[in-house]
């Protein structure tokens, strides 16, 4: 078993976790707190890793990833999953199925609040990535699982031989719209800028593609039908125009917005809700680093997620050690 840094007597409303005081808790299991998972077992560090779904995070609603090193043919977004799970596991990190919805990051040690109990831990590492974000239009809601969708991965199968619509158009809706051939009769993207925004090798491949049609300086502006989805309302930007299209489904990749509701004045972040840090992943808070997709910053990829990862780790680690020294 690893050695405990502190033992710090404590109540919890876990029985099993009464006075228990762990060196660090990984918040969120996806590419970023999985690979600090790894990094921080191998560290023997006493580590819990808490995820509200299924550890894999964003990967796991995505059909297939061909840009992570090492896998020169491609895998799917489950297969990787599954694989940064297992080797999370193999180094002895603890896993629960919890959601956080709360924090004390002054208090030492750190309070973390999940639906079924309290954690504690002297050092934090916020990996809680993104989700995607809603347009919140008309019919979005009440579409929802009748034809709206976030996830074509999870909901493909049920559009066989539909015409959807699939709203936005950069490398997530290109790459998820190309798994959906294999599914749907028709695609139309709708994009509010004058031109797609996925990489040029995803956007050759779309191109190529008789059952894709794409609408530019479009933006929807309303789902209906009766009971599901039947028809979509978009309108052109430059005229005013609008356009009805008949549809079955529609599929959302219109960005992300950060999981950090429970961190709000918690720890400084940016105007949009990401947490800042710095190159060391320190947060304005000691002892509390950030990971992957929830961090302020450009490139937003699972190789840059466990990258940051294993820094996270490897900086709780020299901190837990500054600690104990004095
Ligand atoms: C459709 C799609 C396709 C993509 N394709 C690629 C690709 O081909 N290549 C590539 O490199 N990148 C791709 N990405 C981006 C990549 O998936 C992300 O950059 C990466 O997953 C970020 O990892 P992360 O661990 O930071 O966050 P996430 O993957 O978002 O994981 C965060 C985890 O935290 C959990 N969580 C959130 N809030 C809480 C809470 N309150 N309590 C407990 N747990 C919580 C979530 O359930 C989730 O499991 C894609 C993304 C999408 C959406």
């Amino acid at each position: 078993m690893p050695e405990l840094f502190f033992k710090t007597p404590m109540e919890s409303k876990h029985p099993e976790e009464k006075g228990k005081v762990y060196d660090l808790i990984i918040l969120g299991g996806g590419p970023a707190g999985l690979s600090a998972a790894l990094y921080a077992g191998r560290a023997r560090l006493d580590t819990l890793l808490i995820e509200k779904n299924l550890p894999g995070g964003q990967i796991s609603i995505t059909d297939w990833v061909e840009n992570y090193p090492g896998f020169p043919e491609g895998i799917t977004g489950l297969d990787l999953a599954k694989k940064f799970e297992d080797h999370a596991r193999k180094f002895g990190t603890r896993i629960v199925l919890e959601e956080v919805v709360d924090v004390d990051l002054k208090s030492e040690p750190k309070i973390i609040k999940t639906s079924q109990g309290e954690y504690r831990a002297h050092a934090i590492i916020l990996a809680t990535g993104n989700e995607p974000r809603k347009l919140n239009i008309p019919g979005e809601e009440k579409f929802k699982g009748k034809g709206v969708s976030y996830c074509a991965t999870c909901d493909g199968p049920f559009f066989k031989d539909k015409d959807i619509v699939i709203v936005g158009c950069g490398n997530s809706g290109v790459q998820e719209g190309l798994y959906l051939l294999r599914f749907v009769k028709s695609i139309t993207f709708v994009e509010r800028l004058q031109c797609h925004n996925a990489e040029k090798i995803l956007m050759e491949r779309a191109l190529k593609e008789p059952k894709m049609k794409f609408y530019y300086e479009h933006e929807l502006v309303s789902i209906d039908g009766k009971d599901k989805v039947e028809s979509v309302t978009a309108i052109n930007l430059k005229t005013k125009e609008k356009m009805v299209i008949p549809v079955q489904g529609v599929f959302f990749y219109v960005g992300l917005v950060p999981k950090t509701e429970f961190l709000r004045g918690k720890v400084d972040c940016d105007p949009y809700c990401y947490v800042i840090c710095n190159e060391n992943s320190c947060t304005s808070v000691p002892g509390v680093f950030a990971a992957g997709d929830v961090r302020m910053k450009d490139v937003k990829q699972i190789v840059t997620a466990v990258a940051e990862g294993a820094i996270a780790a490897t900086m709780a680690l020299k901190y837990l050690e500054g600690k104990k020294e004095m």
